[in-house]
């Protein structure tokens, strides 16, 4: 399997996957679909999985392992040619160590040393180190303009500039260029930045519908980050979508369906996929990890159900992360000036590092402990109940904070994250709407006061 679909488990999705092997066996099969749900939950492990389906030359359910296709798919290094797989680069890929360890010389260097070295000459952005958290993760991000032609927009790598920069890596350090070659081999060759554009769409989907299969008997379309077509793009696959050839499947995977125009949404058959609870995600967490069980507890309800962060949460920092809100919590019964300015600076600056994609916010964190009041207030928490709080370590202190609020001062602030929900567009605009959002409660509970 490439690095970032580090597992092959389905999850709590078995329900979807089996649907979709049954479904594509029918007389006339549906062959557009879109998988809705949030991020980190395993869209496109299913998307995948369905497409080894799909492509393998004996319908054997899932795909059988040993026909062509079948091995072609599985090969490390190499993409299936019938699969197009729109990849967005922003995305970091997940590395377990098992995989990076061959590469490591232990005698010279540790991995992260060996990570250090392609962060220096620009062969990846950046990589996240967790192993003092010890999930055993590397969470790494791409320099585009090595695979990227820059500016044209072209859909396809520059594989023979990537080639001739690794012969000159391999002059440094032997172990260098295989590690990279293991890193990029993981990018589809329809890996693209920013939004889906219309001449991609063009280029590699509605052109190449019509063409022949190379080793199946069908092709599989894959957009990751649908919701990223521009407008124009959306328009141009509709017909496509509507009227797909023979022999082809087209899957848009999203977070944000809202986004997608409804005649896109009208000619596809849409799955929602819902987050992993928290049990089944500790579970997962510790089967890939080892950890104990308190530690996979907390990073699973941490991450909201989302794979990806719960490996790479840094505890240490999401404690002071968390602290923060914690005393922003207590300041909303009495805002004075100086700590409305300062709670809205803090977390507009927040904002700044929500575009990594394993970030979760402050803002997050603020809603989860909301929640998990909302919970103790509504509860009587000396009966026993099975319920486990996202904070269980601090239950304590969140059952001090509750006693200063009331259920409907919860409910309200309940309610204006989910305004926020709603108007999330740009950043500039989450800017703004976090300053509302404090001023807001602040002249709710001021409100509260004077009544
Ligand atoms: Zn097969």
């Amino acid at each position: 399997m490439k690095a970032q679909f580090f597992t092959e488990q389905i999850f709590s999705h078995q329900a979807v996957y089996e649907h979709l092997i049954q479904a594509s066996s029918e007389a006339r099969p549906q062959q557009s679909f879109i998988f809705a749900g949030p991020d980190g939950i395993g869209k496109k492990t299913v998307a995948l999985r369905f497409a080894r389906h799909l492509l393998c030359d004996r319908n054997i359910a899932g795909g059988c392992g040993t026909c062509a296709s079948c091995r072609f798919f599985d090969k490390p290094w190499s993409w299936h040619p019938d699969l197009i797989f729109f990849q967005r680069f922003e995305e970091p890929v997940l590395i377990p160590h098992s995989e990076l360890d061959p590469y490591v010389d232990h005698d010279r260097g540790t991995i992260e040393q060996l990570l250090q070295q392609l962060v220096d000459d620009d062969w990846i952005a950046g990589h996240h180190n967790c192993s003092q958290a010890g999930s055993g993760f590397e969470a790494v991000s791409l320099i585009k303009d090595l695979v990227y032609e820059k500016n044209a927009q072209k859909p396809l790598p520059v594989r023979t500039r990537l080639e001739k920069e690794l012969e000159k890596l391999a002059q440094t350090d032997t172990r260098l260029p295989e590690l990279v070659q293991y890193i990029y081999s993981s990018i589809s060759p329809y890996t693209y930045s920013g939004t889906l554009k219309v001449d991609a769409i063009r280029q590699a989907l509605i052109l190449k519908v019509g063409e022949k299969p190379f080793l199946s008997h069908r092709r599989v379309f894959i957009l990751d980050g649908a919701d990223t077509m521009t407008t124009e793009a959306q328009n141009a696959l509709l017909k496509t979508l509507e009227e797909p050839p023979y022999a082809t499947v087209i899957i848009l995977i999203t977070a944000k369906r809202n986004i997608l125009l409804p005649t896109v949404k009208s000619r596809c058959r849409m799955l929602m996929f819902t987050p992993l609870e928290h049990t089944g995600l500790t579970a997962l967490v510790r089967a890939l990890t080892d950890l104990p069980e308190p530690e996979a507890g907390f990073r699973a309800r941490a991450a909201h159900g989302d794979v990806l962060k719960a490996l790479m949460i840094d505890p240490k920092a999401y404690s002071i992360q968390r602290q923060q809100m914690l005393n922003i919590l207590k300041h909303f019964n009495h805002y004075t000036c100086a700590d409305l300015t300062a709670d809205q600076a803090m977390l507009t600056q927040d904002l700044a590092r929500s575009n990594h994609e394993l970030y979760i916010t402050s803002m997050q964190i603020l809603e989860s402990l909301i929640s998990d009041i909302q919970y103790i207030l509504s509860h009587d928490h000396r009966k026993q109940t099975d319920h486990i709080l996202v904070h269980e370590d601090i239950r304590a202190e969140l059952e001090t904070i509750a006693q200063k609020f009331s259920f409907e001062d919860i409910a309200y602030l309940a309610h204006e994250f989910q305004k926020l929900d709603r108007r999330h567009h740009s950043h500039v605009v989450d800017q703004w709407n976090i300053i509302t959002f404090l001023q807001n409660i602040n002249l709710h509970f001021n409100g509260r006061k004077h009544r």
